[in-house]
């Protein structure tokens, strides 16, 4: 079987930019086994899935086998981690394979996370195991089924060999598929190397691949940037509507393409509160849900910082446009996010800002001070639109002043259609995810197939799913994310 024969892999990264890409080969696995193969995605790709699910398929998902015009490489960036810069991270556990088209024409990135050793590894072992890499699976591919940009997951493929963490676990490979894995961090390492052109070069690379109309306006470097403040406003403002937490916001997961990146200690919010925090790294609370905005607009001053020298020749000037740029950020952000919470209420677009966002944020104080289910409330909102108010009251703890709001609300005549089509009923709830994939782990991935289905068909209500759609059992206490 050959499984290549349909898709030709380009390396247009590490030919345009061989500063940021050093050329490696995964580790050999083991005995790889296929866990989970993403098919709708192998077809946009021009993969045949089922010369997938074979073994020298399986060996092409984990660079096992090179496809023909591959030439894998470990990506360089630097980035801020918790708000202190390294200047050298880069892919110490994964590998770029290289780009393909897809069926649009347009270049994605095939990636391996999880496939050994590189020249950035420091002191990690280059191997990633099974439970983390479905869980980015499962968590990416919700995303994009309730919309929002993100990296997609094409597979997971258990290596057969045991990796050391705080126990022996099975290791995997996640093989990753993004429409590039530039970063705010590889800016960030073009520039700190002191040689314009390259910086040049990756901006250039940047802008064919995402935005090419930059290139077409009077100031193509600032145009850029104005591209991805606006691109990054919106998919935070996205996040914050899903009650997605990402975790782990650090520049080097914050993408060009504004596409979510990085799925380690990230959570669906439950109960709505504006200081939730899930991952045990984040011990001061920088990444907090309702901090999000504000940490993004901050990551996107570290990537004018390194643009800086092609937005002008004089420095100062350079910087007076960046912070014209990076001053749109909060009105574009609010912009959508009032837009969404409007859609998310079944209200019609063209209610005024006004009403909106005093009735919106009188709503989040009721939220936080009965420590409602986020996502729950929403499709309970639907059905008081359609006049059984009594699911969505009973989630206060005092009715009565949930009444009030719920008068204004109602005398705006929601639409519940639209309520139940903006607002998922299925997200991959932190319970589920960890019953999924400690099955998984002990090798039974029905709880993670089953899971799988009903996070990517989030809006539609179907029987027999009724406990995806519950918050956490109260026994299953406060949770916590790990890397
Ligand atoms: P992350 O927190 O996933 O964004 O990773 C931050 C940096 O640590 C990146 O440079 C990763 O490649 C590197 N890294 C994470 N885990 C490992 C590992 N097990 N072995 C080598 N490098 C790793
Ligand atoms: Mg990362
Ligand atoms: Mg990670």
């Amino acid at each position: 079987i050959n499984v290549q024969s349909t898709v030709t892999f380009d390396s247009q990264f590490a030919r345009e930019l061989p500063e940021l890409a050093h050329p490696w080969q995964a580790d050999q696995a083991p005995d790889p086994r296929l866990l989970v193969l993403n098919e709708q995605l192998a077809m946009e790709l021009g993969f045949d899935p089922e010369s997938l699910r074979h073994i020298e398929g399986v060996r092409l998902l984990i660079g096992n086998a090179l496809p023909s015009g591959a030439t894998p490489v470990a990506q360089g960036y630097a980035g801020h981690q918790f708000g202190s810069y390294s200047p050298r991270l880069g892919d110490g556990r994964a590998l770029l394979l290289g780009e393909v088209a897809d069926a649009e024409g347009r270049l994605r990135d095939i990636h391996l996370k999880g496939s050994g050793r590189t020249p950035f590894a420091r002191g990690g072992d280059g191997l990633a195991t099974v439970g983390p890499m479905l869980r980015e699976y499962v968590v990416s591919e919700a995303m994009h089924a309730l919309g929002i940009p993100t990296t997609r997951s094409l597979a997971v493929v258990a290596t057969g060999r045991s990796v050391s963490r705080e126990t022996m676990l099975p290791g995997a490979v996640l093989t990753r598929v993004a429409t590039s894995h530039l970063r705010v961090g590889s800016f960030q390492y073009a520039r700190a190397m002191n040689d314009e052109d390259l910086l040049r070069r990756l901006a250039d690379h940047a802008m064919a691949r995402h935005y090419p109309d930059a290139a077409e306006t009077e100031n193509p470097y600032l145009a850029l940037f104005d591209a991805v403040v606006a691109a990054q406003a919106s998919l935070v403002a996205r996040w914050m509507l899903v009650g997605f937490i990402h975790g782990v916001m650090n520049t080097d997961n914050t993408t060009i393409s504004a596409e979510t990146i990085d799925y380690g200690p990230c959570a669906f919010m439950d109960a709505f509160d504006p200081a939730a925090v899930y991952s045990s790294i984040d011990e001061t609370g920088r990444y907090a849900y309702g901090n999000q905005p504000v940490v993004v607009q901050w990551n996107l001053a570290r990537l004018a910082e390194a643009l800086l020298p092609l937005f002008h020749e004089d420095q100062e000037q350079g910087v007076a446009l960046a912070q014209e740029s990076l001053g749109t950020f909060n009105s574009q952000y609010s912009a959508e996010w009032l837009a969404g919470m409007k859609t998310k209420l079944g209200l019609d677009c063209g209610i005024d800002d006004e009403t909106a966002t005093s009735l919106t944020a009188e709503l989040s104080a009721l939220l936080q001070e009965s420590h409602v289910d986020y996502t729950s409330f929403f499709r309970n909102l639907g059905t008081a639109a359609r006049g059984d108010a009594e699911s969505a009251r009973s989630m206060f703890s005092g009715p009565s002043t949930f009444d009030a709001w719920m008068e204004r609300w109602r005398a705006l005549v929601p639409d519940a259609d639209l309520m139940d089509r903006t607002n998922p009923i299925y997200i991959p709830r932190n319970h589920l995810v960890e019953q999924a994939l400690a099955a998984a782990v002990e090798g039974d991935m029905k709880p993670f197939s089953q899971l799988l289905d009903a996070v990517t068909e989030p809006y539609q209500k179907r029987s027999g799913l009724g406990r995806y759609a519950a918050p956490a059992p109260e026994g299953f206490g406060p949770y916590r994310t790990f890397c």
